[in-house]
């Protein structure tokens, strides 16, 4: 198989020599030029069948989506934004497609049309980009965490912590309907469900990732994560995966800057390794907010936008400065937010975020020192005794990205908190012997894969960065 991929090729110089491609035809014009496309880039390779020197019976079936092996030569080619073409000199069918059954026309298709041909849409340009702008974005999670020599540790998927309830969880049993485990009133027994226990597909690996933190120093997971979320949001999914690191040694603000050096750097690398992706996007996303009136368009396309971020610092305030600027906006005093901006203690609610990255700041903000009462049991205490070591990264355009802390490695402070709150000790002896045995101080966070791609990609619905969505509505395959 000496294949050359259409992108390779496209980069080199048309030099007469003999190639082997093979893709899928996007589209075949006055019998003669195939636009052919491997996956490898948007750009398609033109493939010309001169006339006359093909069978009619075999030019028939170069339909939309058929698949091709052509051998041919490189040659410059004469028309216009294309540098070479390959002239075929065999072409073979490996697959047919009827052009009338297939579900994807060679025109512009909706995201909501696409969504109900989710095993196609691969195919689109749209999707071609999105794809690979996420392996990329993958691929650069790990040169990071690995050039700052940090260990993968792979959290499990089962598992019987329920990490704080950071979501509803799905329950995982080995057990036939009929079998189930229930209470006396019927209910099901979950204690009982796996093998004799209680377990549930993974909401966060952060406490099993503190055990690796508190050995190896520097660790960070990257796996799905599963949340039952009966909503229908642009911004949650019920399987998404997660980026979590947690480190030894390090504060809130170590934290902080870790995270903000972190997404500065898979989006420099994105846009240093993907910019054909990455234009193709944000032409895309400019041609789609053309239909928008004037107020409601971006002030900047997505590369700028991207630029910026990479720029400028990240805006850092504190939970108590966030709740005086809501409280005091216009937006609060004309009433424009569904849940009034009170006073301190209430949770943010996404239009409240939206608001002070979009509106307020227009740039990235890290939200710290959140009210104790609104988060989790493991954030470690401050000095005035009432707020925690959190922090929540918002961006433009999305919100949330990150929520992380510094933990409370203080055991004494801890136990008292986990009382308080009514968790039992029992449940996390293992997480406690960490505190009890070299207790350190150390922090991490947790960042939403795909919340992240929709930033970079200006992607506005979750579903279209994922490749197989699972939301209430749709798991279908
Ligand atoms: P939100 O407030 O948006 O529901 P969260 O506070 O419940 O998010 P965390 O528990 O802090 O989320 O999880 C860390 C990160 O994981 C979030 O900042 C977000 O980027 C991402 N995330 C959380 N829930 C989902 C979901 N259902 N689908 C996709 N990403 C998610
Ligand atoms: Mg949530
Ligand atoms: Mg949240
Ligand atoms: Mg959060």
């Amino acid at each position: 198989n000496k294949r050359i991929k259409i992108k390779e090729l496209l980069q080199q110089e048309p030099a007469a020599q003999q190639v082997t491609v093979m893709g899928w035809v996007r589209t075949f014009r006055n019998n003669q030029f195939i636009a052919l496309n491997d996956g490898s880039t948007n750009t398609n390779l033109q493939v010309v069948a001169t006339l006359g020197m093909f069978e009619e019976s075999l030019l028939k079936r170069i339909t939309t989506s058929a698949s091709l092996k052509i051998t041919g030569t490189v040659v410059p080619s004469v028309g216009k934004g294309q540098k070479l073409e390959v002239k075929a000199e065999t072409i073979e069918i490996l697959g047919d497609s009827d052009a009338e059954a297939y579900p994807l026309q060679p025109k512009k298709h909706s995201l909501e049309f696409l969504r109900e041909k989710a095993h196609l849409r691969f195919r689109t340009n749209t999707f071609g980009s999105v794809f690979r702008v996420r392996h990329a974005l993958a691929f650069a999670v790990h040169k990071f965490f690995n050039e700052k020599g940090f260990v993968y540790l792979h959290t499990p998927i089962i598992t019987a912590s329920d990490a704080e309830g950071a979501g509803e969880m799905f329950r995982v049993t080995t057990l036939p309907f009929e079998d189930t485990p229930r209470n006396d009133d019927g209910s099901i027994n979950f204690k009982e469900d796996f093998f004799g226990k209680s377990t549930n597909l993974t909401v966060s690996g952060q406490l099993e990732g503190e055990l690796g933190a508190t050995a190896f120093g520097e660790i960070y997971t990257f796996g799905p994560t599963f949340r039952a979320e009966n909503s229908n949001t642009a911004r949650h999914l019920a399987e998404f995966w997660m980026i979590e690191p947690e480190m030894a040694f390090y504060d809130l603000e170590d934290n902080a800057n870790l995270a903000e050096a972190f997404i500065k750097y898979i989006i420099r690398y994105v846009l240093e390794n993907n910019r054909e992706d990455l234009d193709f996007l944000a032409q895309r996303l400019a041609d789609e907010e053309k239909q928008l009136p004037q107020d409601k368009r971006s002030e900047m396309g997505l590369i700028e936008k991207l630029e910026f971020v990479l720029n400028n610092d990240f805006q850092r305030l504190s939970y108590t400065e966030a709740i005086d600027i809501l409280r005091e906006s216009n937006y609060n005093k004309k009433k424009k937010f569904q849940y009034p901006v009170t006073g301190w203690g209430m949770d943010l609610q996404s239009e409240h975020e939206r608001y002070l990255v979009e509106k307020h700041f227009k740039k990235p903000v890290i939200l710290m020192n959140y009210p104790a009462s609104i988060k989790a049991f493991y954030m470690r205490i401050n000095e005035d005794g009432k707020t925690v070591a959190a922090m929540d990264i918002l961006a433009p355009g999305i919100g949330e990205i990150v929520g992380g802390s510094q933990r409370e490695e203080r055991l004494d402070v801890l136990l008292e908190k986990m009382e308080k709150m009514g968790i039992p000790e029992e449940e996390l002896w293992w997480y406690l012997d960490t505190r009890r045995f070299g207790t350190v101080p150390h922090a991490g966070f947790g960042l939403g894969f795909e919340r992240m791609i929709q930033f970079v990609t200006g992607m506005s619905n979750i579903r279209d960065v994922i490749a197989f969505p699972r939301t209430p509505k749709s798991a279908e395959f």
